[in-house]
């Protein structure tokens, strides 16, 4: 339904267009095929009959806005119980890479949650391992940067986010950032101030979400500038309800990671207006797909057509929002001129088209 208005001419120019996400969770872009497939070779008997029968499970949408996101993170805490050697996470990654590189995502940035794995029994370094071999392959075979963000779950103990960056020392070389997720209700920024300030000192990149709508938003994103001390904020929308947060992200070129996701039961993407209005403002602002594996609006290439009809976003508006990312990724000089010279060059091309 979505996609109906959508022209061949928007299609065409968003599938050429050099992407970048800077805000999926690489556990949350399991598809149900792929975890069908896990479980066998693990072991483990799924409560579904079958893979129709799994992927239905997932309709796990409620109306009822204050329990989604509890109801949502149950579905994803389900599917990554399937995860548990190097291979399961190498070939995760590398679904994920080759369907960037198909979709023309130059670069992503990889969020992962070690907490929601070592909790369970499996090691951070087969995680780590997993991981890096899929990078590596995005890297060679696929032509896809990535970078790793290590997200702390926010509904554990902070005793817990410590002894996860700890652990995390033996694998600084591969981790790019610190991020903070998972359910926000009750867990605001300020609880982590020691484990930011820790990560700060050891030289990480700090970003952390919050979610959309939540209950003290607006307060949480002042506790993640004032207090984390953040570079970039996951979501964040909510911000434009204040005129001096905006102002203060404006002036201190805050990146926001937003998700103009949606769900089977919505008609639109969602979210959209509110990020158009970031956008207006002057906010850094970028398109990032979260949770593909989860969302019936899936990978960017799917997602970005039918956002940019939907916010009226020009060919060059969407090109400025790719720029935001690659502007706003934790990347080094060189690659981010390469990134944004590809930029520039497709849209002369574009422009020499019409
Ligand atoms: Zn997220």
């Amino acid at each position: 339904m979505i996609f109906t208005q959508v022209d061949q001419r928007t299609r065409h120019f968003i599938a050429g267009l050099p992407k970048a996400e800077l805000h999926v969770h690489i556990e949350g872009t399991l598809t149900p095929t792929r975890r069908w497939e896990i479980a066998a070779r693990n072991g483990i008997r799924l409560p579904y009959a079958d893979i129709t029968a799994l992927t239905a499970s997932m309709d796990f949408e409620a109306p009822d806005a204050p329990t989604y996101l509890q109801k949502f993170l149950a579905a994803y805490y389900e599917g990554i119980e399937v995860l548990r050697t190097p291979e399961d996470f190498r070939d995760l990654t590398v679904d994920y890479l080759a369907n960037c590189r198909d979709e023309r995502v130059l670069y992503a940035e990889l969020s992962f949650d070690p907490q929601a794995h070592t909790s369970r029994g499996v090691a951070l370094a087969a995680v780590m391992e997993g991981l890096a071999e899929g990078r590596r392959i995005g890297r060679q075979e696929l032509g896809v940067e990535t970078n790793l963000i290590l997200c702390i779950n926010r509904d554990r103990p902070v005793d817990t986010a410590v002894s996860a960056l700890t652990e995390a020392r033996k694998f600084r070389d591969q981790i790019m950032g610190i991020g903070l997720d998972s359910d926000e209700l009750y867990n605001p920024p300020a609880k982590f101030r020691a484990v930011y300030d820790l990560a700060r000192s050891e030289g990480y990149r700090l970003t952390a979400h919050c979610d959309v709508d939540q209950p003290a938003t607006r307060e949480n994103i002042r506790q993640c500038l004032d207090i984390l001390k953040v570079e970039r904020i996951d979501h964040g929308i909510n911000a434009i309800e204040d005129p001096a947060l905006v102002d203060e992200a404006r002036a201190r070129g805050i990146t926001f990671t937003t998700c103009p996701t949606w769900r089977q039961i919505d008609t639109a993407p969602r979210r959209v207006d509110r990020i158009r209005k970031m956008y207006d403002q002057g906010l850094k602002v970028t398109l990032n797909t979260d949770d593909p594996g989860l969302f019936a609006s899936g990978t960017m290439g799917k997602m970005l057509p039918a956002v940019m009809v939907a916010g009226g976003f020009t060919f060059a508006e969407m090109a400025q929002l790719m720029i935001n990312a690659f502007e706003g990724a934790w990347i080094d000089d060189g690659l981010r001129h390469a990134l944004l010279g590809r930029t520039r060059e497709y849209m002369l091309d574009w422009g020499n088209d019409k």
